[in-house]
């Protein structure tokens, strides 16, 4: 393993080193996955392009309707952020099951999205807020749906010279809940089996369903939204029956495949449970925030 490390001081600088050095070179953050990569002789930079000091790429940031995470912003940073103690908790969950506290402390939510592990813990939930990512590259800047930005495994829209600089999504609206489960064969330092992130909206009134948000990570190529089980519920009361028949959908809208860490039918009948099980979780985070 042989490579130069470059550490720019700007946005504009690093994308300069990356066209320089093109198409040896690679942005690193944490490196928890690079490293990892290189040590496997996966992949072999000549450069890599240190994006970890940039400014202003890691923070949070709230307005009146939405949330900007910087692209550089750390597990740790999520977990012990107060906005995310309410109706969002699923990013706090999220982000405390990503490896041990060394990796929360140093990996960032966007490398975790520019990786595209189909069992990215943190892709989930953000594709269940429908967030977009921005990215700046040398022609300027660019705005994408995160569920348009990953291809399959390791593959993405981005090109190797952008950067991913930040992360976007609205705010919930009032009777909102989010829930994320994740399963591994070992409680804490292992990737995801299946992992689910659920976001859930009642009607104002009644405890029928306004709008639900799924998403599904390790149980398909790329994590995924089963939209017809986010339709089946739209309308209908929020309990177990439902919850169970649209955990039956989701079930059947993945394609897991079977390794090491489990065989296919049991990641399918696993979506089918958690699904379920975290939409009872946000029905009542709901009822709990409304007592
Ligand atoms: C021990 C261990 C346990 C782990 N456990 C989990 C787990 O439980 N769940 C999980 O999801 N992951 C896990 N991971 C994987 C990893 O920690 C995460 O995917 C992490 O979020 C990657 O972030 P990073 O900053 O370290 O990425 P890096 O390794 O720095 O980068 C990853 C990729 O993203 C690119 N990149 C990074 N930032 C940018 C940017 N801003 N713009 C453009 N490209 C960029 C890099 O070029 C590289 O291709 C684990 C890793 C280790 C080593």
């Amino acid at each position: 393993m042989s490579f130069d490390l470059h550490r720019p001081a700007t946005v504009t600088e690093a994308i300069d080193l990356a066209q320089r050095f093109a198409p040896t070179a690679r942005y690193v953050a944490g490196g928890t996955d690079t490293v990892i990569q290189i040590n496997r002789k996966k992949i072999d930079p000549a450069h890599l392009i240190d994006v970890a000091c940039l400014p202003g790429l890691s923070e949070i940031t709230e307005t009146a309707d939405a949330f900007t995470l910087g692209a550089l912003t750390k597990y740790r940073s999520v977990e012990t952020h107060p906005a995310f103690q309410g109706d969002l908790r699923m990013l706090l969950e999220a982000a405390s099951v990503v490896g041990g506290h060394q990796v929360r402390n140093i990996a960032t939510i966007g490398g975790n999205i520019v990786n595209a592990s189909p069992a990215a813990d943190f892709v989930p939930p953000l594709l269940a807020l429908d967030a977009s990512l921005d990215i700046t590259g040398p022609t300027g800047r660019r705005s994408v749906a995160l569920r348009d930005f990953i291809i399959g495994p390791g593959r993405t829209h981005l090109s190797p010279v952008e950067i991913v600089t930040s992360i976007r999504f609205a705010k919930l609206p009032a009777r909102s809940a989010t829930a994320f489960l994740k399963e591994g064969r070992r409680r804490a330092m292992e990737i995801s089996v299946v992992c689910v992130a659920a976001c859930l909206t009642l009607e104002a009134s009644t405890s029928r369903c306004a709008s639900v948000r799924l998403a599904i990570g390790a149980a398909s190529p790329k994590a995924f939204r089963p939209e017809q089980a986010e339709g089946y519920l739209i309308g209908k009361p929020a309990g177990k029956e439902s919850f169970a028949e649209a955990g039956r959908l989701a079930a059947e809208a993945s394609s897991p495949i079977s390794d090491v860490r489990a065989s296919a039918g049991y990641r399918r009948g696993l979506v089918a449970v958690m699904v379920e099980r975290a939409l009872t979780t946000c029905l009542q985070r709901i009822r709990e925030q409304n007592q």
